[in-house]
C-alpha cells in the first residue's frame, strides 16, 4: 500500500514538473528552466517506476541505463544546434521504439489472451509506435542529407498509402474482437512500420521539421495508449501532453509558413527548386566596406536586427549582442525581429540570443515588429534569406509566394551580413539583395560582426 502511494506521488510530482515545464518553454528566459523542470519530473518518474513491485531483475534496467547513456549523452553534448531537428526525430524514435516494445512484449507475454479493451490499448500502442520509427528515421535521413531530400512520388501515391492505413487499421479493428490471431498482430505492425516509410517518403526535406513534430505527437499518442495497457498513469499524462503539444505545434508551424496542414501531409512540397525562379539578370548587388557599414550603424537612431539560419551557423549570437550594445551606447535603439520559421526549427532564434543574454524584451515577433520597420534606419540582416525575401509577397510562381516576411526592404536602409549570393533553404533567388537600398557585407557572419564591432567602437 505504502508502496503504491510512493509511486503514484512521485507520479503526480512528475505530472506537475512536466506541465510547469512546458509552460516555462513559451517564454525565451524560462526556457532553460523549464527544461530543467522537465528533467527533475523525468527523475520522479524514474523513480517511481523502479520501485514497482512488477520489476523482477534490475539487471537489465542497469544495463538499459549503461547503453541510454552512452547513446543520450554525445546527442545531448555533442550535436550542433544546427543539427538539432534530425537529433530530436532521432529521440522521437527511440521513443517510439521503447513503446513499441512494449507492447510487443505484454502481447507476447499475455500469448494472446488479452480481453478487448487491452488489445484496443496495445493494437493502437503499437501501430503508432511502429510508424513513428520508421518515419521519424526517415525524416532524419532527409534531414541529414542521407536521403534525397526532394519528394519521392509515384502515380497513385497517395491512394496507395490511404490503402494502406485502412488495411492496417481494419486489421487492428479485427483483432480487438480476435486478439488469439498472433499472425495478424505482426502482421499489423509491418505495416505500420511499411507506412512510417510511404508517409515521409513524399514530403520534401523543406517540411521536415513539420513531420517530427507530428510524429512527435504520435510518439504521444503511442506512449498514452501504453499508459492504458500496463496502467501507468505518468506514461497517460505525459503522452497526452506531448501528443497535444506536437500536434499544435505543427500546425503553428504550417501557419508560420502559410501552407495548410494538409498541403503539408499530401502536397510533395519542399522539392528543391532546379533552377533559382527568376534570375536576377541585368542586377547586381552593392558590396559595402565594414568602416561604412560601421558608419551607418554607429548614427542610427533605430536599428532593426533580422536573424537567420546563417547567424545559426556562424554561432554568431554573441557578436550580435555585443554589437547591438555598442551601438546603444551610443544612443540607438535596437530591437530584434524574430521570424516564427527564422532558422531550422521553432524557436531557434530565441535559443541562441537567449542563451547570448540578448535581453528578452527586444526580441519581437513578426506581427509586433513589422510596422517598425518603415521607421528603422537600418535593418541588419544577419545570415536570413528566405524571411526577408520580398517574392513571397509578390511572385505568384515563387514557391514562398503567400509566406509572411519580414518587411527589412521597408528600412531606409538594408545592411545584409552573408557568405556569398547563394539562395536560402528554399533555393529562390531573393531580390531584396538587389534593392536600392541594400548593401552586402559578405563574409562569415562571426568574422563580419567582429569588424563591424572594432569598428563601431572607432567611430
Ligand atoms: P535561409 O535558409 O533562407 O538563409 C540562410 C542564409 O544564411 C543563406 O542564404 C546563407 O547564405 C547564409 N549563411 C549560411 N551560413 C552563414 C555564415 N556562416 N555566415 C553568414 N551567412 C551564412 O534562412 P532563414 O532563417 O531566412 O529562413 C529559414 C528557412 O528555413 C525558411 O525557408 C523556412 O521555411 C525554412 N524552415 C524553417 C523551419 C523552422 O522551424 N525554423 C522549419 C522548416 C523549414 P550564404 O551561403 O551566402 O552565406
Amino acid at each position: 500500500m505504502a508502496r503504491i502511494l510512493f509511486i503514484e506521488t512521485t507520479y503526480l510530482v512528475a505530472s506537475v514538473l512536466f506541465i510547469l515545464g512546458l509552460r516555462s518553454l513559451t517564454r525565451p528566459d524560462r526556457a532553460r528552466r523549464g527544461m530543467q523542470l522537465a528533467a527533475m519530473g523525468m527523475v520522479f518518474a524514474i523513480v517511481g517506476t523502479l520501485v514497482n513491485h512488477e520489476i523482477v531483475d534490475y539487471r537489465w534496467i542497469v544495463a538499459a541505463l549503461a547503453v541510454g547513456t552512452v547513446i543520450g549523452y554525445p546527442l545531448g553534448m555533442w550535436v550542433p544546434m544546427t543539427a538539432m531537428p534530425q537529433q530530436v526525430a532521432i529521440s522521437h524514435m527511440f521513443g517510439a521504439l521503447a513503446a513499441t516494445l512494449v507492447g510487443v512484449a505484454e502481447y507476447y507475454t499475455a500469448a494472446g489472451s488479452v480481453g478487448p479493451g487491452r488489445m484496443m490499448a496495445l493494437g493502437f500502442e503499437t501501430m503508432f509506435g511502429s510508424l513513428t520509427i520508421t518515419g521519424s528515421l526517415m525524416a532524419a535521413g532527409k534531414l541529414q542529407e542521407i536521403l534525397p531530400g526532394k519528394p519521392m512520388t509515384f502515380r497513385g501515391q497517395n491512394i496507395v498509402n490511404i490503402a494502406l492505413f485502412a488495411l492496417t487499421v481494419g486489421i487492428f479493428v479485427y483483432l480487438i474482437g480476435h486478439p488469439e490471431n498472433t499472425v495478424l498482430f505482426y502482421v499489423m505492425l509491418t505495416l505500420s512500420l511499411a507506412i512510417g516509410v510511404s508517409m515521409v517518403l513524399p514530403i520534401g526535406a523543406a517540411d521536415m521539421p513539420v513531420v517530427v513534430s507530428l510524429l512527435n505527437s504520435y510518439a504521444g499518442l503511442a506512449s498514452v495508449a501504453t499508459g492504458f495497457a500496463i496502467g501507468n498513469n505518468v506514461l497517460i499524462i505525459a503522452g497526452a501532453l506531448d501528443g497535444g503539444s506536437g500536434f499544435l505545434l505543427s500546425v503553428l508551424m504550417s501557419k508560420a509558413m502559410n501552407r495548410s496542414f494538409s498541403n503539408v501531409l499530401f502536397g510533395a512540397f519542399g522539392t528543391p527548386p532546379t533552377a533559382v525562379s527568376k534570375a536576377a539578370t541585368g542586377l547586381t548587388a552593392r558590396s559595402i566596406s565594414a568602416e561604412d557599414a560601421a558608419m551607418q550603424l554607429a548614427y542610427a537612431k533605430l536599428v532593426i536586427i533580422v536573424p537567420g539560419y546563417g547567424m545559426a551557423v556562424a554561432q554568431s549570437q554573441h557578436q550580435v549582442r555585443e554589437l547591438a550594445e555598442h551601438i546603444e551606447s551610443r544612443g540607438g535603439t535596437v530591437k530584434y525581429a524574430i521570424h516564427p520559421v527564422a532558422g531550422r526549427m521553432p524557436g531557434h532564434m530565441n535559443v541562441l540570443l537567449a542563451e547570448a543574454n540578448v535581453p528578452y524584451d527586444r526580441l519581437y515577433d513578426m506581427d509586433e515588429i513589422n510596422s517598425e520597420f518603415d521607421r528603422a534606419d537600418v535593418a541588419l540582416v544577419i545570415g536570413a534569406n528566405d524571411v526577408v525575401n520580398p517574392a513571397a509577397r509578390s511572385d505568384p510562381s515563387s514557391p514562398i509566394y503567400g509566406m509572411p516576411i519580414l518587411n527589412a526592404d521597408h528600412a531606409r536602409s538594408v545592411i545584409v551580413l552573408k557568405r556569398s549570393m547563394n539562395p536560402g533553404f528554399a533555393g529562390i533567388e531573393n531580390q531584396l539583395f538587389y534593392g536600392n537600398a541594400t548593401s552586402m557585407l559578405f563574409g562569415d557572419a562571426k568574422a563580419s560582426l567582429t569588424k563591424l564591432i572594432a569598428e563601431v567602437k572607432a567611430v
